[in-house]
This record gives structure tokens, C-alpha cells and sequence, in this order.
């Protein structure tokens, strides 16, 4: 195993789960401490206990990305603990309410725009007042095929999504001649438990939108983060990365 990342600290939130998880063991896996995050501290707990297991260190973190004070708080703690933070992967979202534009509920709006948008922006702020001082830093924010293109009765998500794009390219510009580099990417639909939940025709549904004939896996995703993450990826910032089987190609 190559140890691209070792020697480094590394954040991610929404990281009890899925995509986050498979990203956080990971990065574990190529030498970093992670620093596990979510709100789900039971699931959080187990993954810090597998990357324990992979001789690094590994801390969780309860914090709701949702309100800016924790996300303060959670970017103290992985400096308290570790002294710096390298790098950062700003995972955590919802799927949120199904439904058209017109049909949408005010709260579901707001709930969605906070979990999926506002979190990033938060992440993002308190994590570059720590890389800038540090001069170095590599963040990962994860968007979707749905911040690129739009589907119907999902508004609340496509607009978080397209919107993450837009931050990080601005974040980017501001951060490049610092030595942060910010990019974010873009899976087509990945089979984690926020799609297991749907039926059988749903789902099928969902597969066929894919030429590759097939959902996404966690771990797909978690080498195209992995990859922009490390110093492999030094030229590239201010990109979105799609990661769709071909989906955007059609
Ligand atoms: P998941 O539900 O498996 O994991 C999401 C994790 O985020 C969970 O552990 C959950 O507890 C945590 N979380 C939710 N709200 C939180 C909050 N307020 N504060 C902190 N943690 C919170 O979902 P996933 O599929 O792994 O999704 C991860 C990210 O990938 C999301 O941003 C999602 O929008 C994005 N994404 C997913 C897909 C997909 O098809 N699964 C496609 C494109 C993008």
C-alpha cells in the first residue's frame, strides 16, 4: 500500500456513513489520522475503532455541520488534538424533501439549503483561517451530478449542490497563491443508505439512468477524493469532478 498521505491529518464530516466513511478509512489507509465527524456518534465510533486498527490515529467527533458554532468547534479540536489540520473532505448532506418547486415546504427549504449549503460555507470558513496560517491545505467538498444539471422535484438539493460548485470555485481563487487548493465532485447516484431505502422499481429506475449499467459504490468515490486530497493532485484546484458512469455524457 502507497502512504500518500502519511504524516497528515485529515477531517471528514459526515463521516458515519457511506461515502464519508469510505472516505475516511481511506485516507487511513494511505497514512493519515482521521478525524471522524457526524452526528451519528454510535456509527462514528465504529469506523474511528476500524481505522484504529490501521496504525494511525483516529478521534470522533459529534458535530452538526448545520449550526456554524460547531463547525468552529470541531475544526479547534482536530488543531487541539493534532496541531494542524492538512486536510479537509466537507461530506455530510441530505437528501431532503421530494417534491416540485411550487410544492416544496418553506422548512424543507431551509432545512436543506443548512444541512447541504451553509454547512460547506461554515466548514469552509473556519477550516481556511486554520490552512492559511498553517500556508498549506487541500479540501475536498462533495457536490453531485445535481450541481451540474437539474431533476426534477429535488430544487432544495440541486440548488445546494450547484451552489457548493460556485463556493468552491470562489474559495479556490481566493486560497490559490496561499497554498490551499479547494475542489469539489460530483457522483451520479452511489449506493449508500441514503438510496437503500427505496423500492425495487425506484431503484431500478435510478440504475438506468447510468450507461455503465450500474450505481456508483462508496469506494469509487473515495479514490477520486483520496486522489485530490494528496500532493498527486498539486495543479488542481477550482475543479468540479463528475463521477457518474457516464451519466453527464448522454
Ligand atoms: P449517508 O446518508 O450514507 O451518509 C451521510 C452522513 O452524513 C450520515 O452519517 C449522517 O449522519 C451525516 N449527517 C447528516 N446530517 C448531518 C449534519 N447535520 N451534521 C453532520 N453529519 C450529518 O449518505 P451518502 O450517500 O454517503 O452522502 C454523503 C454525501 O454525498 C452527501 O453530501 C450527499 O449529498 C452526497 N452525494 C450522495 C450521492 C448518493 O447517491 N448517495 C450522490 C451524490 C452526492
Amino acid at each position: 500500500m502507497e502512504h500518500s498521505l502519511a504524516g497528515k491529518t485529515a477531517l471528514v464530516t459526515g463521516a458515519a456513513s457511506g461515502i464519508g466513511k469510505a472516505i475516511a478509512l481511506l485516507y487511513a489507509q494511505h497514512g493519515a489520522n482521521v478525524l471522524v465527524s457526524d452526528i451519528d456518534a454510535e456509527k462514528g465510533q465504529v469506523v474511528v475503532e476500524q481505522i484504529k486498527g490501521m496504525d494511525v490515529q483516529s478521534h470522533f467527533v459529534l458535530a452538526d455541520v448545520g449550526d456554524p458554532a460547531e463547525c468552529q468547534r470541531l475544526v479547534h479540536d482536530v488543531v487541539n488534538r493534532y496541531g494542524r489540520l492538512d486536510i479537509a473532505c466537507n461530506n455530510a448532506g441530505i437528501g431532503g424533501e421530494l417534491n416540485t418547486v411550487a410544492d416544496y415546504s418553506l422548512e424543507g427549504w431551509q432545512k436543506i439549503i443548512n444541512i447541504n449549503l451553509n454547512s460547506v460555507f461554515y466548514c469552509l470558513k473556519y477550516q481556511l483561517a486554520q490552512m492559511v496560517k498553517q500556508g498549506h491545505g487541500a479540501i475536498v467538498n462533495m457536490a453531485s451530478i445535481l450541481g451540474q444539471v437539474g431533476t426534477p422535484n429535488s430544487p432544495g438539493y440541486v440548488a445546494a449542490k450547484h451552489a457548493v460548485v460556485g463556493l468552491t470555485q470562489t474559495a479556490a481563487l481566493e486560497n490559490a497563491s496561499k497554498g490551499i487548493r479547494i475542489n469539489a465532485v460530483g457522483p451520479a447516484y452511489i449506493d449508500t443508505p441514503l438510496l437503500t431505502a427505496l423500492p425495487y422499481e425506484a431503484r431500478q429506475q435510478l440504475i438506468n439512468l447510468h450507461p455503465i449499467g450500474r450505481l456508483g459504490k462508496a469506494e469509487e468515490v473515495a479514490e477520486l477524493v483520496l486522489w485530490l486530497s494528496s500532493d498527486k493532485a498539486s495543479f488542481v484546484t477550482g475543479s468540479y469532478y463528475p463521477i457518474d458512469g457516464g451519466y453527464l455524457a448522454q
